[in-house]
């Protein structure tokens, strides 16, 4: 498999109106506009930072993975996303490697890209996306 670079940092906030001050008036990062992925309960709202983004993640539903996080961790990183070129070769790759997976499948995500997380149990406690985009 072939990790091309660090896509994005996915950062769990109780909301994105009062967290994105820091990321744009304080960093004095763009605000590349919001988007809500309703199957995953969450608003995402991007910021580019050179080759990779920071994403905030806000969830839509007290039931969310995101509300879930927050609960239990409170604000902070949530997961980390790798570009990959071949997300399903990837996922089949690591399966034989014995990776634990969430998403045995990729499944669509912010943007249209094709996204899969891979389970932290598997990965030193960090949730890693993998993201292919077109
Ligand atoms: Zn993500």
């Amino acid at each position: 498999m072939k990790i091309l670079k660090i896509d994005h940092l996915g950062i769990a906030v109780k909301s994105i109106d009062a967290g994105k001050n820091f990321w744009l008036d304080i960093l004095n990062l763009e605000f590349e506009g919001s988007e809500t992925v309703e199957a995953q309960k969450v608003t995402t709202a991007f910021f580019p930072v050179g080759e990779s983004e920071v994403e905030l993640l806000e969830s839509t539903a007290a039931d969310g993975p995101v509300a879930k996080y927050i609960e239990k961790k409170g604000e902070g990183i949530q997961h980390v996303a790798f570009r990959v070129e071949d997300i399903e070769a990837s996922l089949e790759e690591l399966k034989e490697k014995g990776v634990r997976l969430i998403d045995q499948k990729p499944r669509i995500g912010a943007g249209g890209a094709k996204i899969a997380f891979l389970h932290p149990k598997s990965t030193n406690g960090v949730l890693v996306e993998l993201c292919q985009r077109d």
